[in-house]
């Protein structure tokens, strides 16, 4: 039995979440869940977005699943941590936002996107199957931001040679493990020739070492238009951090939205499972909420920990409600509310001749 983290999040991510663990558990998959809050609707409550038991949850049960949070816009908070730094002793780190908090204090550097076709989702492409793997600790993401003059601002982009060796040799595992052969690196290393040009070469350099893959390098600006134009001709992306956040949303927008497109956290000593999207602030506790993104990072989850058959059950559950379209919500042409699809993909599982 594997005891996951399941922390609801805010916005719809309690409904998402609620429907994504009904799922997994009508899948017959041995996990059992230890449910905690975060996010902001917690920083409002308590003082504090992510309290310390929910980093020592995840890091004890090494696996999470996560609702999409809201964000402090233009603020940061502070996260207190005493338990993970040696001696114990109290260290304070501020971030700005608590899903970016999470990923940055467990460690989650590798952030895995994959965007598949659903056969019933509106999408003007066929046959699309492409991983994205997102950089997810460094760039100009490490928040070193600050105003120069009262009409100037500047932020600090950092590439590591570690952290884009650590990044390339995730993806070239993640790749043999899962029968994928070509990687196509996404930079501008034409202009920053110092930052993006180590980030290429460090991942070609690292990517050489595994003699089964296809290596190629785009930058990214063109790498974006043959996307929209031909994205069933790639099979993975590798991408620093700003670049993975756009480009996911981009790869997500190719089969069908933020509504089927699920994401994984990755480090080495535990993994995040959420969706894409955010937490929809606009329809909210309306029970309209599409669960599949949530469903969708469930099922990469339970691939995660070993539970590869219910994982393959869950998927083609959700295919199968996907592709009759009787019971899907709004934002996919249905009609169906949160939990009338969650219902009938639950149906599917529980009948006899799915098992
Ligand atoms: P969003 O993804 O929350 O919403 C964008 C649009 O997509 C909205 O119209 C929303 O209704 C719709 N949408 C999103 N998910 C949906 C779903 N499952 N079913 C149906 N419709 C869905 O993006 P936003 O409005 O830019 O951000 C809202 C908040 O979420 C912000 O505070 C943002 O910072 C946060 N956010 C959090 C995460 C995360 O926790 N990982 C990711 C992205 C955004």
């Amino acid at each position: 039995m594997t005891t996951v983290t399941l922390i609801p999040g805010d916005g719809i991510g309690p409904e998402v979440t609620a429907a994504a663990r009904r799922v997994v558990d009508a899948s017959g998959a041995r996990v059992q869940w230890q449910q905690l809050d975060a996010g902001m609707a917690t920083l409002e409550r308590t003082g504090e977005a992510v309290p310390e038991a929910v980093f020592e949850s995840v890091l004890r049960n090494r696996v999470a699943l996560k609702g999409p949070m809201g964000n402090t816009f233009g603020g940061r908070f502070r996260v207190t941590r005493r338990a993970r730094r040696a001696g114990g002793e109290i260290e304070e780190r501020s971030y700005p936002g608590p899903t970016i908090a999470l990923r940055g204090e467990l460690e989650l550097f590798a952030n895995v996107r994959p965007a598949k076709t659903f056969e019933g989702i509106g999408s003007r492409y066929q046959g699309v199957d492409i991983v994205l793997f997102r950089e997810n600790s460094e760039d100009l993401y490490i928040g070193a931001e600050r105003m120069v003059d009262e009409h100037t601002a500047e932020a600090i982009k950092r590439i590591t040679h570690a952290g884009s060796e650590r990044m390339a040799s995730f993806a070239a595992d993640y790749m043999q493990r899962t029968g994928r052969k070509r990687v196509t690196i996404g930079h501008k290393s034409n202009v920053l020739k110092l930052t993006d040009g180590l980030f290429l070469k460090t991942c070609q350099d690292t990517l050489a070492q595994y003699p089964g893959l296809s290596v190629d390098a785009r930058l990214v600006d063109a790498l974006c238009m043959e996307l929209v134009i031909r994205p069933e001709r790639f099979d993975c992306l590798l991408l620093p951090n700003l670049y993975g956040d756009i480009l996911s949303d981009l790869t997500a927008g190719l089969v069908g939205g933020l509504g089927v497109a699920p994401g994984a956290n990755i480090g080495r000593d535990c993994a995040m499972f959420e969706a894409v999207h955010g937490c929809a602030p606009d329809i909210a506790g309306q029970n309209r909420a599409n669960p599949s993104s949530m469903i969708l990072s469930a099922v990469m989850m339970l691939r995660y920990i070993g539970e590869s058959v219910a994982a393959n059950r869950v998927e083609a559950a959700l295919g199968t409600v996907l592709r009759e379209g009787g019971k899907v919500t709004r934002d996919l042409g249905g009609s169906a509310d949160t939990t009338e699809m969650t219902a009938a993909i639950i149906e599917w599982l529980e009948r006899p001749s799915s098992a």
